[in-house]
Formats: structure tokens, C-alpha cells, sequence
């Protein structure tokens, strides 16, 4: 099996090239690690190696590993699963950044939970940019109104957008799908101007997210290898 230090190197070596292929600034992409069903061992390695941004997709499983490295004030950790309203609280008290925001009603609750003396917690609008299966996300045509609404909570902050396209193999169409994204974060950016984050691009299609403007690529399976949910 290979090693989670060199499967880090080759992803980052991978982004950089991508990136300069299209002549963007590597340093202007984020490496997130995504770590769900991986133990802590797991993350221990990559921490070993130098990264520090962590995504999780299980509220519980991703508050135990938060709590595990509380003693490590370097890290930050991503809440990227779909989360339902009963359990926005922990979420809310635990992680940095929060990418699944796709109702008023999630976002409120976020921002009444975050703690008093924590940072406003970052978080992303996801859009459902074409995945016809999948009940997360909004449109783009529903993003503007609720942009406004999220963008007035105190004790949040948004600073972007993700989408999690439907699979697709071809990067011609994969690329297709990002572009859209890409408009729609422009367009968002010159309304507000925190917003500086396009959450966008998975083991297979990080290629085309990069090229397409992703500021932040979610990497799971290259760097910790197959997941296995039976065991986790
Ligand atoms: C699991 C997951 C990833 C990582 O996917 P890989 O294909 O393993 O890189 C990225 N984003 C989200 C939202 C995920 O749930």
C-alpha cells in the first residue's frame, strides 16, 4: 500500500502543474483533506506530512477526530456531509467551516449555535449544478435571495460556493458543468466581497475543477485510499 506522505506529494505536485497549465497561482488552491471513515491514524500521517485541512462528512465521526486533535490549533476542520437541522448544534460548536449551507433555515440555526467567543463560522452555499438524484443544494436561480439572507447572520460568514457534480467521466463535460460554477462565483464575488471561496473538484475530476477556477479541491481517495463504509 502506499503511503499517505506520498500520495500527499503527488497530489500537491499534481495541483501545482494543473494550475500552472492554466496559468493560475498554485498557492491560490486549497488542498482539503477528506478524511471520513479514515482513523485517526490516518489523519495522523497526513498531519505528519504537513496538511492541515481536514473534511468530514458524519457529524459524530467528525466531532470525535475534532476533540482527538483539540490540542493542535494549526488544523481546520470542514464540515462537507448533508446536514439535516437537528444536527447543525455540534457543527456549529466544532468545525471551521461548514460547505453544505442550501436553506435560510440551516444557516439561522448555525449562526444562533456558533459559540460567543469562536470566530464566525465560514460557510458555502451548495449548489446542485447537475446532479438530478440528489436532494442537496439549490439552484442557481434560487442562489441571489439566498445569498442576501445568509450573508446578514452574524455568527457566520459566507465566503463561497461548492457543488458536488454528478459523476462524469469525460473533462470536456466535467469542465462544462464547473464553468458554470465558476460564472456564478464571479457574479457572487462582485456583490460581496468576502467571498473567495469555490469549493470544487474530487479525486476525478480535479483536474477540471482547478482548471475551471476551484479555489478548494476535496481529496479523499488519493491520499487516504478506498474507502471501506462496511467497518466505519
Ligand atoms: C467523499 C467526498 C469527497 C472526496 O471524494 P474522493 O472521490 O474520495 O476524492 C469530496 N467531497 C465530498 C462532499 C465528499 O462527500
Amino acid at each position: 500500500m502506499k503511503l499517505i506522505k506520498d500520495n500527499l506529494t503527488e497530489i500537491r505536485e499534481r495541483i501545482s502543474a494543473t494550475a500552472q497549465k492554466c496559468g493560475r497561482d498554485p498557492q491560490t488552491i486549497t488542498l482539503l483533506a477528506v478524511s471520513k471513515t479514515k482513523p485517526v491514524s490516518a489523519l495522523e500521517e497526513a498531519i505528519n506530512a504537513g496538511q492541515l485541512c481536514f473534511g468530514e462528512n458524519y457529524v459524530q465521526e467528525g466531532v470525535e477526530k475534532i476533540e482527538y486533535f483539540a490540542e493542535n490549533d494549526h488544523l481546520a476542520w470542514h464540515f462537507i456531509g448533508p446536514l439535516q437541522s437537528n444536527k447543525s448544534r455540534p457543527v456549529a460548536e466544532h468545525f471551521d467551516w461548514c460547505h453544505t449551507v442550501d436553506r435560510l433555515k440551516i444557516a439561522q440555526r448555525l449562526s444562533d449555535q456558533r459559540p460567543a467567543d469562536k470566530a464566525p463560522l465560514n460557510v458555502l452555499i451548495q449548489i446542485n449544478i447537475s446532479d438530478e438524484n440528489s436532494k442537496s443544494g439549490i439552484t442557481l436561480t434560487e442562489l441571489p435571495a439566498l445569498a442576501e439572507q445568509v450573508s446578514t447572520l452574524p455568527n457566520i460568514c459566507l465566503r463561497g460556493l461548492m457543488a458536488i457534480p454528478a459523476p462524469e467521466s469525460d473533462p470536456a463535460r466535467q469542465c462544462a458543468v464547473f464553468r458554470q460554477m465558476e460564472t456564478a462565483f464571479h457574479e457572487l464575488q462582485a456583490l460581496y466581497p468576502q467571498i473567495d471561496t469555490l469549493s470544487m473538484g474530487m479525486t476525478d475530476d480535479m483536474d477540471a475543477a482547478i482548471t475551471c477556477g476551484s479555489t478548494m479541491v476535496r481529496i479523499g481517495t488519493a491520499i487516504f485510499g478506498a474507502r471501506n463504509y462496511s467497518v466505519s
